[in-house]
């Protein structure tokens, strides 16, 4: 929504009034007029535009723009058991976001083609409630089919510098990574990386059983840093464009800050899991918990909010990644056996809402503010 963005006083299709209205000069009393489902007129309250439909917003409701959540796994096809096209955008709508942009792994085949990609889009076009873009995949030998996908339309590509949790999709090392950005720089696409890395993962303690401090313990700290060093350093010699997916290891953020001072073509995204829940809370056997990276403990939080305050970190997304209820192994609570992802996108802004921000940083809109980062993904560098 834009300030400039007024016309006519109508008649419009929908005209929406109320006083807390969010709009580039922040939580106003406006009237939104509607015509052909684009927003054409955004007004004072009082002036009086004139449509089809009237909705009057009650004093305790905020209209705001919708948000874009840029990292959602939509399994179908393939995997569609898992989660569809038809659920993963009503789920979503009801969280207010109103474009995804889904990941290429978990559906069979994967985004790792223009085929691939195609299919997906053919699957999605009669059942999406809500707009849908697709990343690419990037995994070894599909270095000629990045080029065809971005030319179709991708927004980027994904990799793995570990196990990604399913065969079809494997993982490069960080020479075959560096490969693929060098190319991904020669039609300036973007690379986005699951950074945890795989030699440090297989030297950290097995996660087996129902202990959660077991399972935080295989999956340390030490492999998202290193793995996020990796990236800076190939994003600065390569001179690609390089975002890290859900960062958890706040022990990341003074390299990450460093290399954006710079120069290096880097963003951060975080979740809404690491912002406001905490491995000291987290229940042994609770498997519904299990994401990778995992959620860590309470003063790792507090330290990713200062990098979400101060702009180290540029955005946050749901990782909205579901699977069937048996995968995620409740009756045993097997931290090693369950399936690690969950579905976030429907309630990640009132998870947010919810989170201690504002105590933290009295200086901060907190409602505001998390709207903001919620707003964009990945920004444009
Ligand atoms: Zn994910």
């Amino acid at each position: 929504m834009s300030e400039e963005t007024t016309t006519a006083h109508g008649p419009f299709d929908l005209v929406i009034r109320g006083q807390r209205i969010l709009t580039t000069a922040g939580i106003t009393a406006r009237e939104v007029g509607v015509r052909k489902g684009v927003i054409v007129a955004i007004e004072p309250l009082g002036n009086g535009l004139q449509g089809t439909e009237i909705i009057e917003l009650g004093d305790d409701e905020t209209l705001i723009p919708g948000l874009v959540d840029t990292h959602v796994h939509v399994n179908e096809p393939g995997r569609t058991e898992w989660e569809g096209f038809a659920s993963a955008t009503r789920a979503a709508a009801a969280g207010g976001v109103t474009t995804i942009i889904d990941m290429p792994l978990n559906s069979i085949p994967p985004t790792t083609n223009v085929e691939g990609l195609k299919l997906k889009r053919e699957v999605a076009e009669d059942q999406a409630f809500v707009d849908v873009g697709f990343w690419g995949g990037a995994i070894p030998g599909n270095k000629k089919d990045l080029r065809p996908l971005h030319d179709e339309g991708v927004f980027g590509f994904k990799c793995f510098l570990l196990h990604s949790g399913v065969d079809e999709f494997p993982h490069l090392d960080a020479d075959e990574m560096e490969e693929d950005m060098a190319e991904l720089k020669s039609f300036d696409s973007l690379m986005i990386v699951h950074a945890e890395d795989s030699h440090a993962i297989d030297h950290a303690p097995h996660p087996g059983g129902a202990h959660y401090s077991t399972f935080l313990a295989s999956r340390p700290r030490g492999a998202e840093n290193k793995a996020i060093a990796e990236v800076i350093e190939r994003a600065r010699w390569t001179g690609a464009r390089a975002h890290i997916l859900h960062l958890s290891s706040s022990d990341a953020l003074p390299m990450i800050a460093s290399a954006k001072r710079d120069g290096v073509h880097l963003t951060v995204e975080t979740c809404p899991h690491y912002l406001t829940l905490m491995a000291e809370e987290i229940p042994d056997g609770a498997t519904a918990y299990k994401c990778c990276p995992p959620i860590r403990e309470a003063s790792n939080r507090e330290l990713l909010w200062q990098g979400l305050q101060d702009g180290t970190i540029d955005c946050i997304v749901s990782d909205h990644s579901p699977s069937t209820l048996d995968l995620k192994d409740l009756e045993n609570g097997d931290f090693a056996v369950a399936w690690g992802g969950s579905p976030r996108c429907s309630w990640a802004l009132s998870d947010l809402d919810r989170s201690p921000a504002p105590r933290h940083h009295p200086g901060a809109g907190g409602f505001l503010d998390v709207r903001e980062a919620c707003r964009l993904g990945p920004p444009a560098q």
